[in-house]
């Protein structure tokens, strides 16, 4: 903790934080500035009280890390804030009710989607061949296996296209990503160890992932908390490569589309150029958002903040999808629940313009 408030006191109040913060320029409410939000994770760290809005000041964050890419401290703003949480979550705190039935539904049902298990696998299409004898598993994630099922759907017959050996499990279980953003490391590292051992008895070495959440949590959650995980692609790394192979190739669309790109899978990982190549193939014109890879802006879904705040992370969302509404026919991104958060601000909006996750558009520009 010391570590952290050191860290904290480094803070010049310089500002430039707050303006970069896609949640606080939404809702202007002075708790939600990540200045603030960082003195507020101070007073957990100090043992201090904090007041109800304070709290939700705290979960409201999506931990887009935009805060920690522009803070001119460089103060990790972002991961310091996810500290505070796990902080308040082990203090017994009392829960947001939309994050303990989050993780109540993971903990019962092994899935943050309350999905009927027995239902994972209706996602595949018909004909379907599972190569039993495959150690690359796709794993479909909790919102394209059991919600979205039209992303994993379209992920499977695009690997089948490409010719890569796989095959999927019936036993998939959630990656336990969403128990850590609600603060829950306990369970969540059960998760962790819980998912590794159903990959061993399955003899699955590696994974073929839709989900930015499932793909962060592989390559980074796993080696940090537990200190082991399993190789990990995202299915627009394996379509690239593809691409680039010459395996695959497209007639174009004469659509325009634009790329939104997930805080994670670009910040972190700098995952920008994958999916353009791709759609540079398929499409005969990419836009760009004026603010897009490192300045990108979250879609206000992140880090579990639209199960706890789903006005708030629709209007972020909507802030999205009005900068995209002039530029393109069809926004698209590489997130699940980037495409669940935009398509419902779209959709309540009535906003022109289609949002569709990447395989969901090129599956049928394939030629
Ligand atoms: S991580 Fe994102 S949402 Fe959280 S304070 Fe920083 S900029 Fe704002
Ligand atoms: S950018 Fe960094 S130093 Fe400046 S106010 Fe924000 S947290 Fe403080």
């Amino acid at each position: 903790m010391e570590e952290y408030i050191e860290e904290i006191d480094k803070c010049i109040g310089c500002k430039t934080c707050n303006s970069k913060c896609p949640t606080f320029n939404i809702s202007n409410n002075e708790l939600e500035a990540p200045d603030v939000r960082i003195q507020i994770a101070r007073k957990v760290f100090s043992g201090e009280e904090i007041s109800e809005n304070e709290y939700n000041a705290l979960f409201s964050c999506t931990k887009c890390e935009k805060c920690d890419l522009y803070c001119e401290a460089e103060i990790q703003i972002s991961k310091i804030i996810g500290q505070a949480r796990n902080q308040l979550f082990k203090s017994g705190h009392e829960m947001l009710s939309g994050h303990s039935n989050l993780r109540d539904g993971i903990l019962k049902l092994k899935n943050s989607t309350k999905g009927d298990h027995e239902h994972l696998l209706d996602y595949l299409p018909e004909n379907f061949e599972n190569d039993e004898d495959a150690t690359t598993l796709y794993y479909a994630g909790c919102l394209p296996g059991y919600f979205l099922k039209n992303i994993s759907t379209t992920a499977v017959q695009i690997l089948k296209k490409i010719g890569i050996k796989f095959k999927v499990i019936k036993d998939e279980i959630c990656c336990g990503s969403p128990l850590l953003d609600v603060g829950d490391i306990e369970n969540a590292k059960k998760f962790f160890n819980e998912n590794l051992k159903i990959f061993e008895e399955n003899n699955v070495k590696n994974l073929i992932v839709s989900c930015t959440g499932c793909y962060r949590a592989f390559k980074e959650m796993y080696p940090e908390l537990i200190g082991k995980t399993i190789p990990v692609k995202h299915i627009i790394e394996v379509i690239a490569e593809a691409v680039k192979d010459k395996k695959i190739k497209f007639k174009k669309s004469d659509k325009k589309v634009i790329y939104h790109d997930p805080c994670h899978y670009g910040r972190e990982f700098k995952k920008y150029e994958e999916p353009r190549i791709v759609l540079q193939e398929a499409f005969k014109t990419l836009v760009e958002f004026d603010n897009n890879r490192d300045d990108s802006d979250c879609c206000g879904a992140d880090s579990a903040a639209r199960a706890g705040f789903k006005n708030l992370a629709t209007k972020v969302a909507l802030k999205r999808i009005d900068d995209a509404v002039n530029k393109a026919d069809i926004l698209t991104t590489t997130c699940p629940f980037c495409t669940f958060n935009l398509s419902y601000a779209r959709r309540k909006n009535e906003r022109p313009i289609d949002v569709q996750y990447i395989t969901e558009i090129i599956l049928n520009l394939i030629e």
